[in-house]
């Protein structure tokens, strides 16, 4: 008997996850020629944007940029009806995606992959799923996304809260009516900080948890920017192949002046510019110093500090959300609509947890500082394992039986945040050491996803099939994500980038902070250089 070389249980390849990234990997790969079979733990795709269906939910780059730009067309047929648009529009445009491009055929819903092997006498990827599926494929493309594998902290007593708990990332897909009740939020990242307002207009009482207050601007959302998608529409290409080009994968004039070289009243203007924008980055981006020195950084954060001031009424409560200790831009910086106003509402109330610590949850609230806040229900916004978690969920070894998770006992080792030595033809999409999370995530994904697309054509007209990152590159690239890190003053905060918010994982700094295009660049050179770094090889068998 023969070994069929393809069908649904052998694909060419294995794609996990319906978000951004998987969906467009299922998409390219199909169209170079692939059989692709694509499993997703939700039911339906949408990936980041299927789970996080919190009151707030929106992104917070603008919807022309936060979008696929591969396909000209479908660029031009969806309008955005909001400059940051929400959670239920963002998800409505990846379903839109999944069927304009007749992806749903070979995308399995509901369905979990809980390990992947690689199979050194077949080079092969051996993986199976919670539904007790087992499938044989070439290639593993791991598009799990950054921030998908929830953090619930580990308070003293947090099973024993008799009401209803919510995490914002598994968020219910019934509606959430929290009306006559008193809720608790734990968290104040971006996640807290979009859903605080809007619980607040709804619930009785609302008591926040805040450990360390964040740097957020207003986002000022409304009509999408009209420059912006005149741009797109007339320019298309020089548009894109900007957006591609850019440090953050946004259309951005870069800095190139020192916060340290204008004078105090020229700063303050273009702050202050910056503030009526309402972008993300306006202000740590008017100068090219803001993350790498710390006296520049510290113009940018007393001009927000000064704005808090100004908007929360009461002096201490003001105090308590004021961000100091930590250099602006260094946690990741947020984007919201009336979040400190709402501090100003007579029905909620902010507990500083840093001052009155969490002692433990009970059955009806939280004892914090020795004083008892009874509460219906509770919000989990306390974020995620980001970037490795989503990959170590998954049982995944390579050669020799190798863990993932072993390999990486002291923090990821990559090779261009897109392959690991040891793994081979398994690719990660945004995966730790490439810009993902210092970039429009969108952006980053078209090009990993590209990026794999054209390995896997090469190896195929090659004839060698197996590609494997070597340890020595994966080493200095490795290296080199933590030098371009440590030029910044990311290493010093507690952050999600430095794998901090987990108690006992490793401080490394995960993303890669080189800039998109400069990345972009550094792998097309590696591509158009037959891949130095990699090994590539004939199968063991076919
Ligand atoms: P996060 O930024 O990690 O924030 C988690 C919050 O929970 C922090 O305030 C953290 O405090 C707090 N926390 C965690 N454990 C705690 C504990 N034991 N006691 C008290 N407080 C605790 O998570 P997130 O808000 O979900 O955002 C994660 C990332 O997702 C963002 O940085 C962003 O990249 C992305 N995101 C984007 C959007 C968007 O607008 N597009 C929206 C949501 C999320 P500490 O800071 O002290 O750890």
């Amino acid at each position: 008997m023969t070994t069929p070389t393809s069908g649904p249980d052998r694909p060419d390849a294995v794609v996990v996850g319906a978000g951004f990234a998987g969906l467009y990997a299922l998409h390219l790969l199909r169209q170079r020629g692939l059989s692709v079979r694509l499993f997703e733990a939700g039911d339906d795709v949408g990936g980041t944007w299927y789970w996080n269906r919190y009151p707030g939910a929106r992104c917070d780059i603008e919807s022309i940029f936060y979008s696929y730009s591969f396909d000209e067309d479908l660029k031009r047929e969806w309008q955005w009806s909001e400059r940051y648009a929400a959670q239920p529009e963002i998800l409505a445009y990846l379903q839109h995606v999944a069927d304009r491009f007749d992806l749903r055929r070979d995308i399995t819903l509901s369905t979990r992959v809980e390990s992947a092997h690689f199979d050194e006498a077949s080079d092969r990827w051996t993986v199976t799923t919670d539904a007790g599926e087992t499938v044989s494929a070439q290639h593993l493309v791991l598009g799990v996304g950054l921030l998908s594998s929830t953090n619930l902290p580990q308070i003293p007593g947090r099973d024993d809260f008799a009401g209803p708990t919510y995490h914002t990332g598994a968020w219910p897909h019934e509606p959430v009516d929290f009306s006559g009740q008193r809720v608790g939020v734990i968290g104040t990242g971006s996640s807290g900080i979009q859903l605080i307002p809007l619980v607040a207009e709804q619930a009785d009482q609302l008591t926040v948890f805040q450990r360390t207050p964040n740097f957020s601007l207003p986002a000022r959302n409304g009509e999408p920017d009209p420059r912006f998608v005149k741009r797109f529409h007339e320019d298309f290409e020089n548009a894109r192949e900007e957006l591609r080009n850019s440090s953050y994968g946004i259309l951005l004039e870069p800095p190139t002046r020192s916060a340290l070289e204008v004078s105090d009243e020229e700063r303050e203007a273009t702050y202050r510019a910056r503030w009526e924008e309402g972008t993300l980055t306006g202000i740590l981006q008017a100068y090219n110093d803001h993350v790498r020195n710390h006296e520049a950084n510290h113009h940018a954060a007393e001009f927000v500090r000064a704005r808090i001031a100004e908007m929360v009424d009461d002096p201490q409560v003001a105090d308590d959300l004021t961000p100091r200790g930590y250099a602006y831009g260094t946690k990741r910086p947020c984007l919201d609509t009336d979040y400190y106003a709402t501090y100003n509402r007579d029905n909620v109330t902010l507990v500083n947890v840093r001052r009155d610590p969490i002692e433990r949850i009970t059955a009806s609230g939280i004892v914090a500082g020795g004083v008892r806040h009874e509460l219906d229900a509770l919000v989990f916004a306390t974020g995620y394992d980001a970037m490795t978690g989503p990959l170590l969920g998954i049982d995944i070894r390579g050669r020799g039986g190798v863990r993932l998770a072993d390999k990486w006992a002291e923090g990821p080792v990559t090779y261009l945040g897109i392959s690991t030595a040891g793994f081979p033809n398994m690719f990660m999409i945004c995966g730790p050491g490439s810009p993902s999370a210092l970039s429009n995530a969108v952006v980053s994904i078209e090009q990993h996803v590209e990026w794999v697309a054209d390995l896997l054509t090469h190896l195929r007209e090659s004839d060698t099939e197996v590609v494997e990152a070597e340890a020595g590159a994966e080493v200095e690239w490795s290296e080199h994500v933590q030098a371009a890190g440590r030029m910044t003053l990311y290493p010093e905060t507690d952050s999600w980038y430095m794998g901090a918010n987990i108690p006992g994982k490793p401080r490394v700094f995960l993303p890669y902070i080189g800039g998109v295009g400069h990345y972009r660049q550094h792998c097309a050179r590696i591509a158009r250089d037959g891949y130095p770094g990699f090994a590539l090889r004939r199968p063991a068998r076919r």
